[in-house]
């Protein structure tokens, strides 16, 4: 495919970006329990919908990255590195941990694939194939910056997703109040930590293909954490009232 070609996919993911926000500004994705609602068609639990709709995001990547011209150099094999390690936990070990009967739709799965089949193309074929990063891409500080925020929003997103499951350490399958590391200061820590990973993502690659992904999980993430935020107020009266939904001090 041309390259004029494939620029058209990277467009497609900014505009899907802007039509998730204000989507997701209307309406509350019903993937996890705490968001369910009945009316939207057949579901399966959600520990299969997980694996189902992240599988692509790690499988299809490496096939797209595996057809380009630079698929065996130093620095594109790095950038495969990083987004396995989010994309195998996230499909792979994500799920088989998580301590949750909730259903998910079919149909919110069916458009979690559709959305990473489209973003697996646009990221993996811009490492191995369009974009250019030479041995010398490793002295440039955009890489490491791009790196180190990964690195830290990875072990946020991780650390935070483990205290929300250590909430039903004893067997339970109801809601409490998270303590302790990111929830400290927010809401939702979790989603806080995935939005800093892709943003270095963005960075370390300084592409407008890793910019199409920060952005739509900024779209995606940010109103979900309002959410999150009106229903732990809404659920708990003594909610910490100092804690704020995605950003410290901030929002
Ligand atoms: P949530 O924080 O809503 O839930 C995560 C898990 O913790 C669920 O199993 C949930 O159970 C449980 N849980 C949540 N809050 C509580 C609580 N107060 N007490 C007890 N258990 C609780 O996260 P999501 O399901 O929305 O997302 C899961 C992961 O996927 C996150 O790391 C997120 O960053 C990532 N993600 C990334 C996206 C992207 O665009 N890149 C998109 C969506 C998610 P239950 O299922 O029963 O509610």
């Amino acid at each position: 495919m041309p390259e004029g070609a494939y620029r058209w996919f990277v467009y497609a993911e900014f505009v899907l970006a802007a039509v998730t926000f204000v989507a997701l500004c209307f309406i509350v994705a019903p993937y996890g329990g705490r968001h369910g609602r009945t009316g939207w068609g057949p579901t399966v639990p959600a520990r299969v919908g997980w694996v189902v709709m992240e599988a692509p995001a790690s499988i299809l990547f490496l096939v797209f990255y595996l057809l380009g011209a630079h698929r065996g150099e130093l620095v594109p094999l790095l950038f495969l590195l990083l987004w396995q390690a989010h994309y195998v936990q996230r499909a792979f070990i994500y799920p088989l941990l998580m301590r949750s009967g909730s259903r998910m739709p079919v149909a919110v799965m069916l458009l979690a694939i559709l959305f990473n089949l489209l973003n697996a193309w646009v990221n993996a074929r811009w490492i191995s194939e369009y974009g250019s990063y030479p041995v010398a891409w490793l002295a440039d500080p955009r890489f490491w910056i791009g790196v180190v925020l990964f690195a830290v929003g990875y072990l946020l997103n991780v650390s935070s997703d483990r205290i929300l499951r250590r909430l039903r350490g004893d067997g339970s399958s109801g809601y409490r109040i998270p303590h302790g590391g990111g929830f400290r200061l927010v809401s939702s820590p979790n989603y806080l930590g995935e939005i800093v990973e892709w943003t270095g993502w963005a960075v370390a690659t300084w592409s407008l293909a890793g910019a199409s992904f920060a952005l739509y999980t900024i779209a995606n993430l940010a109103p979900r954490a309002m959410a999150n935020h009106r229903w732990y107020r809404d659920t708990f009266p003594d909610y910490p009232a100092d804690r704020r939904a995605l950003l410290p001090y901030v929002l």
